[in-house]
């Protein structure tokens, strides 16, 4: 396939769903558009990059993706301005990450060109599914799996690449409470704890599921040595403030190199605000709580841009934050609302154009 003339045929639905929606009061992440991209690995290569209507898919039972999670994925979105054109945010971002994935769990790298072309023709052929409410947007979820068959502990001889979309209103926790986690860890050294790898997020679930039964909504995940230093809350990047300090944890082996966190960090150095990227202790969070000066913590995102915490758990102890009038935490999600709407101008050149 040549793929600087990549043509993604588009196969339209004979009947559209769309009239069944409420735009108005969209849930996050469960309605689904009429039409998903797919593309297959095998014999070596990425082919037959199509546009179907949105459908189960049929997989052997002996498919790997089952057995060995041999599975990674993409969260992105496409916004709608008033005008009715259709923006990306740093959508390359997600392509690079996407392979960086895919070479940790042996998965073959997707070309940029099927990936890119695929969305946009996805996007072109569903752009009515775009909502346009306050805070809405359609969430985008590219993902690969190993559909290749075997009861083998090996890597699949076949994969597909699949993008779905979904109209989704804003994606609204509320301030969430946090349990700081001193039992269990999200990743390891050496691991895929910086991968979007499927298994990350199984592994995340029990942990959190005990974290509610305590009353808390979130685990804030620490460090798999001795749970000294903060890491990630829940499946966002984590953002500390005290007293007029930034802080975030530098990204590693363990732990998601996100867009928005980076973004995050752009917009802090071009407001002056003073900033540290690097590992943030528990203690510190505590001291700082006892001695007044911590201000804010939040998760920072694509699904909810910013999540602001209320209060941390730890050691059996609660610890509040204090409800801010312009906190960080609000600068920086009508900044990033600002650009990805194109409401703003985009001195970044984060903004991608679908057309
Ligand atoms: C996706 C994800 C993030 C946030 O990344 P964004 O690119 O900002 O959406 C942070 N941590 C984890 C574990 C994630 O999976």
């Amino acid at each position: 396939m040549d793929l600087s003339t990549v043509q993604i045929p588009v196969e339209r639905v004979a009947h559209s769903k769309r009239s069944e929606v409420d735009f108005n009061h969209l849930p996050f992440g469960k309605v689904v558009t009429d039409h998903m991209f797919i593309c297959t690995f095998r014999d070596g290569s990425w082919q037959d990059p199509r546009v179907v209507p949105y459908q189960p898919i049929s997989l052997d039972p002996s498919a790997k993706v089952f057995h060995y999670g041999q599975t990674i994925f993409e969260g992105m979105k496409a916004y709608k301005d008033t005008e009715g054109k259709v923006w990306l945010f740093r959508p390359e971002d997600n392509q690079r990450r996407l392979n960086i994935s895919a070479k940790r769990l042996a998965i073959p790298e997707v070309p940029k060109e099927i990936f890119m072309e695929g969305l946009k023709t996805l996007l072109k052929t569903d752009q009515d599914w775009i909502p346009t409410a306050p805070g809405s947007s359609l969430y985008i979820r590219p993902f690969v799996f190993a559909s290749g068959k075997g009861f083998h502990a090996s890597p699949a001889d076949e994969y597909t690449f699949i993008i779905a979309c979904s109209p989704s209103g804003p994606y609204f926790s509320g301030k969430v409470s946090v349990r700081i986690e001193e039992t269990y860890s999200r990743a390891a050294d050496g691991g895929v704890g910086f991968a979007k790898a499927g298994g990350n997020y199984a592994g995340q679930f029990y942990p959190t599921q005990l974290a509610m039964a305590d009353g808390f909504q979130q685990v804030v995940w620490t460090d798999d040595h001795h749970h000294e230093f903060i890491e990630e809350a829940g499946a966002m990047n984590i953002f500390v403030r005290i007293g007029n300090t930034l802080l975030t944890s530098p990204t590693s082996d363990r732990i998601l190199d996100g867009v928005t966190r980076k973004s995050i960090l752009q917009l802090a150095e071009d407001e002056g605000i003073p900033t540290e990227v690097r590992k943030i202790r528990v203690r510190e969070l505590v001291e700082a709580s006892q001695n007044g000066t911590l201000k804010e913590l939040f998760g920072a995102g694509t699904a909810a841009v910013v999540s602001p915490i209320s209060s941390f758990g730890y050691q059996g102890k609660r610890y509040e934050l204090p409800d801010l009038e312009n906190s960080y935490a609000s600068q920086f999600r009508k900044r990033i609302t600002d650009i990805q709407y194109n409401r703003a101008k985009d001195p970044f050149g984060w903004r991608f154009p679908v057309e």
